[in-house]
């Protein structure tokens, strides 16, 4: 698929943000929504997606909404750090499937790391998580917004 392409309205990420399909929500505001990613890289891989844009990728996104978007991405990122104590954080996202992206919405990843424990491998494939063990992380991740 081009790195360039029409919005797809019925990729997932769409999907949820019109309540079509379930997600274990962390957060929403008016611009923004934070979930937890159902194949996490590591405990506690949150995604946070832009509301109102029909961005693909990070390239797509109207510069002006970028302000909010970050800002969540940050508010997030430091509510995982609070809630769970990781040694480190990665904050990404891949623009293209070439580049590694799945979902054609942009979203960013917050994946901590915990010295010592070995990440999944690949994104985005295998088994989902227990959906019981992703909602206590959501509660707990919430808690320290
Ligand atoms: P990308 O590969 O596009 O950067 O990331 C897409 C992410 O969405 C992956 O980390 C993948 O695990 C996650 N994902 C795929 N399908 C679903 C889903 O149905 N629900 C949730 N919450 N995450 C999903």
């Amino acid at each position: 698929m081009p790195l360039h392409a029409p919005y797809d309205p019925d990729n997932i990420f769409a999907k949820m943000l019109r309540g079509e399909i379930p997600a274990i929500k962390i957060h929403e505001d008016d611009h923004t929504l934070a979930f937890m990613d159902i194949f996490p890289q590591s405990d506690g891989h949150t995604l946070i997606i832009p509301k109102h844009v029909e961005a693909r990728n990070l390239l797509d996104m109207p510069t002006e909404t970028l302000a909010p978007f970050i800002t969540s991405v940050q508010r997030i990122a430091r509510a995982v750090e609070k809630a769970l104590t990781p040694d480190g954080l990665i904050v990404t996202q891949f623009n293209g499937e070439a580049a590694g992206q799945t979902v054609f919405h942009l979203h960013m990843h917050v994946i901590p790391v915990y010295t010592g424990q070995p990440r999944r491998r690949g994104h985005g494939t295998g088994e989902p998580a227990d959906m019981d063990a992703l909602g206590k992380l959501a509660t707990q991740i919430a808690a320290a917004l």
